[in-house]
């Protein structure tokens, strides 16, 4: 049984199964979709994170803020799930966007 990260939805979920390919280990995880909020996410969260985000991954360095301009619509709130280094919350907040941050555990927390 899964329990969403996003809206707590709790229930048997649609797995899919992929390999890690960004350090080139080719591990493989358990995702699913949660059928309430359509999110997708890691049924199991790596005990060694350190192993898949080592000390040069780049989303612990500064932000870029250069990202492209985009149409507000009002209210509009931004969840951005595994943000690197929020290089586009940054710009969307400094648009004036409400935006929520990743919440994902890393190393550094
Ligand atoms: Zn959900």
């Amino acid at each position: 049984m899964e329990q969403c990260r996003v809206c707590h939805w709790k229930g048997n979920a649609e797995k899919h199964e992929a390999r890690e390919m960004m350090q080139g280990q080719g591990d493989s995880f358990t995702y699913f979709v949660c059928p309430h909020c359509n999110s997708l996410q890691i049924a199991e969260i790596p005990v060694e994170l350190e192993k898949y985000y080592g000390k040069e991954y780049y989303s612990y360095s500064r932000p870029d803020c250069s990202v492209g301009i985009v149409q507000k619509q009002n209210s509009t709130r931004i969840l951005d799930v595994g943000c690197g280094a929020g290089a586009f919350l940054c710009q969307m907040a400094k648009q004036g966007y409400t935006c929520v941050l990743d919440t994902a555990p890393s190393p550094r927390d």
